[in-house]
């Protein structure tokens, strides 16, 4: 099954980047991990960084899941509001997810200078209403971040008039977000990776997973074996078959366009990133070669032929909503594509170990936020592998409470 059809912008910016050899011979190492894309990548350097003998199999070239597909705005604030979340997992929880968000941001910049590599920009984010009522709504969201320190400010009608060339009701600016290329931070974390010891192989895909007294024995589609002490799933929305428990996760598809370079940003005030109430919702950013991304549309995956159908329908419909979101900056199409991901019921990740299976760490980073998930998974895994209890475990874990 491809994760992603008609052509993703950052392989075609970027090229292959590095194509790595399949496995072809048994091996055994203290971790495995199984997908090499952003989430395994960060884990994968984290763990080598920290002494540990890595490998890691991806069943496609490295990059080429959902990672290559996605649009890489990175927003502290997820798709589920802060006031509902408290009201669904409590207010410990759920503040403590809002400030892990804010976190990894900081922790993606680190990376991206110490590499070299990911093109890491801050940009502010703008949150804006999709409706009169949702404007009420976004205030009252407004209104609770900041009881909780976050850093947002209200953007009302009138002054979002000034800045923009549509209306809102309102809009909640947060100042701390970013935009990166994941592709790109995905190779240079696996390269530097392989600089310090781990052993990468791609077109490998994990078939099977046996317990052994001494750990673990996992198959793949060709032939060799891997024994290992822990194994870790970060296979993106594939890794569900690997779980021995059912968790609340749809699959979903989401539709993007690429412009041409723009040469004037008029009424796109400082190439904020962009998103709205409405669910689904569209989201907008822009790139280092200067130009715009605009995605959404999303509908619930049920293959990927059904998805790809819908391709040149949705563009249409992102075309017009650009057409209506920046009637200054006239769009000419450069690469549709569309990709599918995962989101969980609460809007919050499951990273850590099952009760159930203590061997295999789970790296699920579902969700509109994906990215700023896969540091704080190998940030996790790290501190578990070190026997240190790390302060978003309970946030993220299988066995999180509700409220
Ligand atoms: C259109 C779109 C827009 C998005 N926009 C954003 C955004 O703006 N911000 C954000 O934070 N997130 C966004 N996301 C989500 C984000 O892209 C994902 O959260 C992130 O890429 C997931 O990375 P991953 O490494 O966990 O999964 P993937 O990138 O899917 O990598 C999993 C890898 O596992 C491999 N694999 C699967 N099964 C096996 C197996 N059995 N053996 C070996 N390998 C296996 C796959 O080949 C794949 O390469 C978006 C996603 C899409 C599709």
């Amino acid at each position: 099954m491809d994760l992603t059809s008609g052509y993703p912008f950052w392989p075609a910016k970027n090229g292959f980047l590095k194509t790595y050899e399949p496995l072809d011979r048994s091996l055994a190492c203290e971790v495995l991990v199984l997908g090499g894309g952003i989430t395994g990548a960060c884990i994968a350097r984290s763990l080598v960084e920290d002494g540990r003998d890595v490998v890691v199999l991806d069943r496609r070239n490295f990059g080429w899941g959902s990672t290559c597909g996605s649009t890489a705005l990175l927003m502290y604030e997820i798709d589920t509001h802060l006031r509902d979340l408290i009201r669904e997992t409590g207010q410990g929880l759920a503040v403590a997810a809002y400030r892990s968000g804010l976190e990894a941001i900081e922790k993606v910049e680190g990376l991206c200078r110490t590499l070299g590599a990911g093109e890491f920009r801050r940009r502010d984010t703008v949150y804006f209403a999709s409706t009169a009522a949702d404007g009420e709504i976004l205030r009252d969201e407004f209104e609770t971040r900041r009881e909780f320190g976050l850093p947002v400010e209200w953007i009302s009608s009138e002054d979002f008039s000034r800045q923009f060339d549509f209306p809102a009701p309102g809009a909640i600016r947060s100042r701390v977000a970013a935009e990166i290329d994941a592709f790109q931070l995905t190779h240079a974390l696996l390269a530097d990776g392989e600089r310090r010891g781990a052993r990468l192989f791609a077109r490998t895909e994990a078939t099977e997973c046996h317990e052994r007294e001494d750990g673990l024995l996992v198959k793949t589609d060709r032939g060799p074996e891997i024994c290992c002490g822990h194994v870790v799933v970060a296979c993106g929305f594939e890794s569900l078959k690997y779980l021995r428990r059912s968790v609340p996760v749809r699959l979903t598809s989401s539709f993007a366009l690429a412009s041409e370079p723009i040469r004037d940003f008029a009424g796109w005030p400082d190439r904020c990133l962009l998103w709205e109430s409405a669910r689904p919702y569209c989201y907008a950013r822009t790139t280092s070669d200067g130009r715009g991304l605009l995605g959404g549309e999303d509908v619930p995956f049920q293959n990927a032929l059904a998805r790809d159908a819908l391709l040149p329908a949705k563009v249409e419909r992102l075309e017009r909503r650009w057409r209506a979101l920046f009637p200054r900056i006239p769009l000419e199409l450069a690469f549709p594509w569309t990709g599918t991901f995962a989101e969980t019921g609460d809007g919050l990740p499951y990273i850590g170990f099952p009760s159930e299976q203590p061997r295999a760490f789970f790296a699920l980073c579902y969700g509109g936020n994906g990215i700023t998930y896969s540091v704080l998974a190998a940030e996790m895994l790290r501190a578990a592998l070190r026997s240190e209890r790390h302060p978003y475990a309970d946030v993220y874990s299988f066995e999180r409470k509700k409220a």
